[in-house]
C-alpha cells in the first residue's frame, strides 16, 4: 500500500506534475518540504528556517487533500440525476460543470480533492421481485454516459491498483457501489453480471428486507438475519473480489456477514450507535469491534441525523410540526407556497445541523474502540437531503475535516488511513480472498 503510494508520488514527480491533480492549484504551501509525511504534531515553529513561512493547520489541511486519496464510501448521485430527468429521460444536470443544486459535481470535487467517489447504484425496496435488475442496468448506462462525456477526466475504476494508478494520472475514479441486492434477483449469475459491469461492493439491503437480508429499517425481521440464499451471495461475492457492504443491514445479518463472510466487509455509510441510541441503522460498539476482528472498515456517514441522536429526535419533532403547519394551511411540502413557510421555519431554529467537530467525534470513537485502522469516509453526500453540518455541507469540503483531523491530533500518516487506506487496505485484501479461490 505505501509503496504504491510513495511509486504514485514518485511518478508524478518524474512527470514534473507538481501535484498529482490539478496542477493549477497553487501549491506554495508545499515547497521547500521533501518529505510528503511530516508530523501533524509537529509546531509550525519547528519548521526549517529556510522552509519559507511555517504552514498554518489550513495550508497543511489543504495539501494534504491534494496529496492523499480521498474515498468516499457513498455518494448518491446516480439516483439524483436520474431522479431530475426531464419528461424525454434526459438529464437536466450536468456534473461535470458546476450544478447549482446537489452535494456533487466535478469542479467541487477537484476543489475538495475527492479522487475516488463510490457512486451509488441505488436501487429503491419497491423494485424487489420487479424490475430490480433492469433499474440498476439502466442507472449504470446513465453513469457510463457521464463518464463517458467527461473526455478521460473521470474513469471508472474497479480495483484499488487502478484508483493509485488514476490518482497519480490526476483523473477522477468514478467507483460502483449497489445500495439494495435486490438486482441480484434470486440469481448467482447475475452477481458475476454486476461484477463485470463494476460493481464493487454490495449494500445487501435497503430499507425493507429482501430476498438476501434483513434491513434495519424493516420490523418483519424475514430472514433472522441473512436468507441461506445470502449467505451464497456472499461466498460469491467473495469468490469474485467483490466488497460486502452491512450498512443498512439488521443486527442479526450483521453478524451474519461477518461468520460468513472470508474477506473484509465495509459499512459503506454508517455512524457509531455510541451517539444515537436505540437507532439500529448505525453500528454498536460490538459490531464495530466484529467489523474490526473481520479486518473490515466503517466509513463515517456525515448526516446530522447519524451524527447526533437526540438532535434527530428534536428535529423530528420539527418536522412534524412543520408538517401540522403546512397542513393547517392545506399546503403540501412541495407547493410553491410552501417553500417560503418552509424557510421561515427553519429560519428560527439553530441547532437543525450537526457539526464537523462530530463527526471527528465519531471517528474517534472508532480510533479508541479498534484502532484507526479500521474507519473511513462515507459521506452519504446527495443521500441525506439538507441534514449536512455546517462545513461539510459538499464535496468541496472534505479540507475542512482534514483540519479538523489535524486540530485533534491525527497524524498525517493517519489521515491517509482514514481518507482511503483503510478500504483500499480492505478492498486488496479481498482481492487476494478471490485471488485465492482460483
Ligand atoms: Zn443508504
Amino acid at each position: 500500500m505505501l509503496r504504491g503510494v510513495r511509486s504514485a508520488w514518485l511518478l508524478s514527480l518524474l512527470l514534473g506534475l507538481g501535484c498529482e491533480r490539478g496542477s493549477s492549484e497553487p501549491m506554495r504551501v508545499a515547497s521547500g518540504q521533501t518529505s510528503p509525511a511530516v508530523s501533524a504534531r509537529a509546531e509550525p515553529e519547528s519548521a526549517e528556517p529556510d522552509a519559507g513561512p511555517p504552514e498554518t493547520r489550513e495550508q497543511a489541511a489543504q495539501r494534504l487533500a491534494r496529496s492523499l486519496i480521498i474515498l468516499d464510501g457513498h455518494i448518491d448521485v446516480p439516483y439524483r440525476l436520474h431522479e431530475g430527468r426531464d419528461r424525454a429521460g434526459k438529464l437536466t444536470e450536468n456534473v461535470l460543470e458546476r450544478t447549482e443544486g446537489g452535494d456533487f459535481d466535478v469542479p467541487r470535487a477537484r476543489a475538495g480533492g475527492l479522487d475516488a467517489p463510490f457512486f451509488s447504484i441505488y436501487v429503491p425496496a419497491r423494485y424487489e421481485k420487479n424490475g430490480a435488475k433492469r433499474f440498476a442496468d439502466e442507472l449504470i448506462d446513465m453513469v457510463e454516459g457521464v463518464v463517458a462525456a467527461s473526455a478521460g477526466a473521470l474513469v471508472i475504476a474497479n480495483s484499488p491498483a487502478q484508483v493509485r494508478r488514476l490518482k497519480a494520472e490526476g483523473k477522477l475514479a468514478i467507483l460502483l457501489g449497489l445500495e439494495n441486492g435486490s438486482p441480484v434477483e434470486g440469481k448467482l449469475a447475475n452477481v458475476q453480471h454486476l461484477f463485470a459491469r463494476n460493481i464493487r461492493y454490495i449494500t445487501l439491503a435497503h430499507s425493507r428486507d429482501n430476498h438476501l437480508s434483513d434491513s434495519s429499517y424493516d420490523q418483519r425481521r424475514t430472514h433472522r438475519g441473512l436468507s441461506a440464499f445470502g449467505e451464497k451471495v456472499v461466498a460469491e461475492m467473495n469468490r469474485l473480489g467483490m466488497l460486502v457492504d452491512v450498512s443498512h443491514l439488521s443486527d442479526e445479518a450483521f453478524f451474519d456477514v461477518v461468520r460468513v463472510s472470508k474477506a473484509p466487509v465495509i459499512a459503506s455509510h454508517s455512524s457509531c450507535r455510541h451517539f444515537t441510541p436505540d437507532w439500529q441503522r448505525n453500528m454498536s460498539d460490538d459490531m464495530i469491534r466484529a467489523l474490526a476482528k473481520n479486518g473490515g472498515v466503517i466509513q463515517i456517514n456525515f448526516g446530522s441525523d447519524f451524527l447526533d441522536g437526540e438532535l434527530r429526535l428534536r428535529n423530528r419533532k420539527r418536522g412534524a410540526e412543520l408538517g401540522a403547519l403546512l397542513a393547517e394551511k392545506k399546503l403540501g411540502p412541495k407547493d410553491a407556497r410552501a417553500k417560503p413557510i418552509v424557510e421561515a421555519f427553519w429560519a428560527k431554529v439553530d441547532d437543525r445541523y450537526s457539526t464537523l467537530d462530530k463527526v471527528v467525534d465519531h471517528i474517534d470513537h472508532v480510533v479508541k474502540l479498534v484502532g484507526v485502522e479500521h474507519v473511513g469516509l462515507g459521506s452519504d453526500f446527495d443521500g441525506v437531503g439538507d441534514s449536512l453540518p455546517v462545513g461539510l455541507k459538499d464535496v468541496s469540503e472534505y479540507p475542512n475535516l482534514l483540519r479538523a483531523l489535524l486540530e485533534r491530533g491525527y497524524s498525517e500518516p493517519d489521515i491517509e488511513k482514514i481518507c482511503s487506506g483503510n478500504v483500499l487496505r480492505a478492498w486488496e485484501r479481498a482481492e487476494a480472498v478471490a485471488a485465492e479461490h482460483r
